[in-house]
Protein backbone atom coordinates (compact mmCIF):
# COMPACT_ATOMS: atom_id res chain seq x y z
CA UNK A 1 0.00 0.00 0.00
CA UNK A 2 1.46 3.66 -0.96
CA UNK A 3 1.46 6.10 2.19
CA UNK A 4 1.11 9.75 1.21
CA UNK A 5 2.44 12.02 3.99
CA UNK A 6 0.90 15.50 4.04
CA UNK A 7 3.18 17.43 6.24
CA UNK A 8 1.80 20.34 8.17
CA UNK A 9 2.42 23.04 5.66
CA UNK A 10 1.43 21.36 2.43
CA UNK A 11 -2.16 20.64 4.74
CA UNK A 12 -2.29 24.34 6.24
CA UNK A 13 -2.10 25.34 2.26
CA UNK A 14 -4.87 22.67 1.38
CA UNK A 15 -6.98 23.86 4.32
CA UNK A 16 -6.51 27.77 3.63
CA UNK A 17 -7.36 27.09 -0.64
CA UNK A 18 -10.67 24.64 0.60
CA UNK A 19 -11.78 27.29 3.02
CA UNK A 20 -10.95 30.37 0.64
CA UNK A 21 -12.68 28.53 -2.19
CA UNK A 22 -16.49 28.15 0.12
CA UNK A 23 -18.58 25.71 -1.56
CA UNK A 24 -16.94 25.53 -4.70
CA UNK A 25 -14.56 22.92 -5.70
CA UNK A 26 -10.96 24.04 -5.90
CA UNK A 27 -8.07 21.56 -7.04
CA UNK A 28 -4.32 21.06 -8.13
CA UNK A 29 -1.39 19.18 -8.58
CA UNK A 30 0.53 17.77 -5.53
CA UNK A 31 4.75 17.44 -6.43
CA UNK A 32 6.21 14.63 -4.02
CA UNK A 33 9.67 13.65 -2.50
CA UNK A 34 10.24 9.81 -2.53
CA UNK A 35 10.89 9.49 1.05
CA UNK A 36 10.80 5.65 1.91
CA UNK A 37 9.53 2.09 0.53
CA UNK A 38 6.18 3.22 -1.01
CA UNK A 39 6.04 6.56 0.87
CA UNK A 40 5.96 10.25 -0.51
CA UNK A 41 5.71 13.22 1.12
CA UNK A 42 4.16 16.19 -0.33
CA UNK A 43 6.58 19.11 -1.47
CA UNK A 44 4.25 21.31 -3.44
CA UNK A 45 1.04 21.61 -4.41
CA UNK A 46 -0.68 23.80 -6.92
CA UNK A 47 -4.26 25.16 -6.34
CA UNK A 48 -6.80 26.19 -9.02
CA UNK A 49 -10.41 27.31 -8.79
CA UNK A 50 -13.13 25.29 -10.19
CA UNK A 51 -13.61 26.08 -14.55
CA UNK A 52 -9.85 26.78 -14.47
CA UNK A 53 -8.79 24.24 -12.57
CA UNK A 54 -9.88 20.97 -14.77
CA UNK A 55 -8.04 21.65 -18.47
CA UNK A 56 -5.68 23.64 -16.51
CA UNK A 57 -4.40 20.75 -14.43
CA UNK A 58 -4.89 17.76 -16.92
CA UNK A 59 -2.36 20.36 -19.47
CA UNK A 60 -0.10 20.87 -16.05
CA UNK A 61 0.21 17.09 -15.54
CA UNK A 62 0.67 16.10 -18.65
CA UNK A 63 3.64 19.12 -19.20
CA UNK A 64 4.96 17.40 -15.77
CA UNK A 65 4.79 13.85 -16.73
CA UNK A 66 6.36 14.44 -20.01
CA UNK A 67 9.10 16.23 -18.88
CA UNK A 68 10.11 13.41 -16.46
CA UNK A 69 9.34 11.03 -19.27
CA UNK A 70 12.52 13.38 -21.10
CA UNK A 71 14.77 13.14 -18.20
CA UNK A 72 14.41 9.75 -17.06
CA UNK A 73 15.01 9.18 -20.80
CA UNK A 74 18.08 10.62 -20.96
CA UNK A 75 18.80 9.35 -17.37
CA UNK A 76 19.31 13.07 -15.92
CA UNK A 77 18.77 13.12 -12.31
CA UNK A 78 16.32 15.81 -13.34
CA UNK A 79 14.70 16.98 -9.47
CA UNK A 80 13.87 14.68 -6.47
CA UNK A 81 10.33 16.37 -6.20
CA UNK A 82 8.06 14.69 -9.11
CA UNK A 83 4.71 14.49 -10.18
CA UNK A 84 2.51 12.76 -7.27
CA UNK A 85 -0.79 13.53 -8.85
CA UNK A 86 -3.74 15.54 -8.25
CA UNK A 87 -5.63 16.66 -5.48
CA UNK A 88 -9.50 18.44 -5.37
CA UNK A 89 -11.83 18.94 -2.89
CA UNK A 90 -15.96 17.87 -2.65
CA UNK A 91 -17.29 20.73 -0.84
CA UNK A 92 -20.60 19.23 0.00
CA UNK A 93 -20.11 15.34 -0.55
CA UNK A 94 -18.28 12.15 0.14
CA UNK A 95 -14.49 12.54 -0.04
CA UNK A 96 -14.36 9.04 -2.23
CA UNK A 97 -13.85 9.87 -5.67
CA UNK A 98 -17.00 9.86 -8.55
CA UNK A 99 -17.10 7.74 -11.36
CA UNK A 100 -15.55 10.86 -13.15
CA UNK A 101 -12.71 10.72 -11.06
CA UNK A 102 -11.84 7.39 -11.76
CA UNK A 103 -11.92 7.61 -15.46
CA UNK A 104 -10.15 10.83 -15.30
CA UNK A 105 -6.95 9.70 -13.22
CA UNK A 106 -7.52 6.49 -15.69
CA UNK A 107 -7.11 8.18 -18.50
CA UNK A 108 -3.94 10.10 -17.47
CA UNK A 109 -2.07 6.87 -16.30
CA UNK A 110 -3.38 5.13 -19.00
CA UNK A 111 -1.91 7.51 -21.70
CA UNK A 112 1.31 6.39 -22.86
CA UNK A 113 2.91 9.52 -23.86
CA UNK A 114 2.85 10.69 -20.35
CA UNK A 115 4.32 7.67 -19.20
CA UNK A 116 3.55 7.45 -15.78
CA UNK A 117 3.76 4.25 -13.62
CA UNK A 118 0.76 5.32 -11.19
CA UNK A 119 -0.84 8.25 -10.37
CA UNK A 120 -2.51 9.28 -7.02
CA UNK A 121 -5.67 11.46 -6.39
CA UNK A 122 -6.19 13.06 -2.75
CA UNK A 123 -10.06 14.49 -2.73
CA UNK A 124 -10.51 16.72 0.90
CA UNK A 125 -13.52 18.36 2.22
CA UNK A 126 -13.73 20.82 5.13
CA UNK A 127 -16.43 19.11 7.35
CA UNK A 128 -18.07 20.81 10.49
CA UNK A 129 -16.20 23.14 12.37
CA UNK A 130 -13.42 23.47 9.82
CA UNK A 131 -12.30 19.18 10.58
CA UNK A 132 -10.27 18.09 7.44
CA UNK A 133 -11.26 14.76 6.08
CA UNK A 134 -9.64 13.09 2.73
CA UNK A 135 -9.09 10.27 1.02
CA UNK A 136 -6.09 8.60 -1.33
CA UNK A 137 -6.19 6.22 -4.15
CA UNK A 138 -3.46 5.43 -6.55
CA UNK A 139 -4.16 4.19 -9.97
CA UNK A 140 -1.89 1.87 -12.42
CA UNK A 141 -1.83 1.38 -15.38
CA UNK A 142 -3.53 -2.07 -15.60
CA UNK A 143 -6.58 0.18 -14.78
CA UNK A 144 -7.14 -1.03 -11.14
CA UNK A 145 -7.43 1.45 -8.26
CA UNK A 146 -6.12 1.15 -4.68
CA UNK A 147 -7.04 3.24 -1.24
CA UNK A 148 -3.96 4.65 -0.09
CA UNK A 149 -3.27 5.79 3.53
CA UNK A 150 -2.65 9.53 3.88
CA UNK A 151 -1.61 10.81 7.14
CA UNK A 152 -1.72 14.42 7.84
ZN1 LIG B 1 -14.05 14.45 -7.57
Amino acid sequence: MLHIHLPPESRDRLVAALKDAGPREVGGILMAEHTGVNEFTVRDLTVHRRGTWTSFVRSLTEAVLGLRTFFNRTQRAYTRYNYLGEWHSHPSFSTQPSNTDDASMRAIVGDPSVGATFVVLVVLRLGDAGVLAASAHTYLTDGSKHESQLTY
